[in-house]
């Protein structure tokens, strides 16, 4: 489902022309299949956020190629970029993102009016989706009138809206307390056994890595477990 190859990473720091690269990702290769649960542990400024950007197109590999149910995605341009993760992908943030003026509804609602949905099919398959996450009584929230843990599943639902075959998240549950983010865990491992939705996680925290079926540990912006070079 997502393949990296040999995928390396610097970043140009420091004033404009100035000639300071800094590696952060080196040789990354690393298979995710279709259906699983895969993490990406490190501690922080491992690369792991970096990594992420890479596979969802909001940065350019320096060297590497990235392929993507069979689509190699490495030279696509932004417009490319753009479609191909409305169509593929959902996104979960530590900070959930929540667009503040909206409410729930609003907020699930946004990604199905940029793909052009019509009002009364918006209505029926937002509704639907707030039900099954349990979010139907707070529809017309805005999300500082919620916890954490609802707007978490806002942002959750808001992923799911598009039916994404895969779910990008980083650091999904690192603002919440131990006990909203087991219910959030179990949320995904649910939407994951139900509906077949592929999940990467980043995290730096081993026990949420736990639901993972597959690890990968990454220091120092190299892969030291589960890449495809490498015993696990
Ligand atoms: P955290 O757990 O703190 O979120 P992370 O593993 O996600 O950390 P990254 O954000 O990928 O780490 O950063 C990896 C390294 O790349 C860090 O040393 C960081 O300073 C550097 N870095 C990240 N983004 C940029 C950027 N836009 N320009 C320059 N350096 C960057
Ligand atoms: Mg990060």
């Amino acid at each position: 489902m997502i393949e990296v190859r040999d995928l390396s990473h610097s970043f140009k720091v420091g004033k404009k022309g100035s000639k300071n690269e800094i590696p952060v990702l080196k040789n990354i290769s690393l298979t995710i299949k279709k259906g699983e649960i895969a993490s990406i542990v490190g501690r922080s400024g491992s690369g792991k956020s970096t990594l992420l950007n890479l596979i969802s197109g909001y940065i350019s590999p320096t060297a590497g190629e990235i392929i993507i149910k069979e689509t190699n995605v490495t030279s696509f341009n932004e417009k490319m970029w753009a479609m191909f993760r409305l169509d593929n992908f959902g996104f979960i943030f530590q900070s959930f993102q929540l667009i503040q003026s909206l409410t729930t509804f609003e907020n699930v609602e946004l990604p199905l009016t940029l793909k052009g949905i019509s009002s009364t099919q918006r209505k029926k398959e937002v509704l639907e989706l707030l039900e099954s996450v349990g979010l139907h009584h707070h529809a017309d929230h805005y999300p500082n009138e919620l916890s954490g843990g609802q707007q978490q599943r806002v942002s959750i639902a808001r992923a799911l809206i598009t039916k994404p075959s895969i779910i990008l998240a980083d650091e999904p549950t690192g603002s919440l307390d131990s006990e909203t983010e087991k219910e959030i865990l179990d949320l995904i491992k649910k939407l994951n056994e139900e509906q077949g939705i592929t999940f990467f996680i980043i995290t730096h925290d081993e026990e949420v890595a736990k639901i993972s079926n597959h690890q990968f540990h990454l220091q120092d912006g190299v892969l030291t477990k589960g890449g495809a070079f490498i015993e696990v």
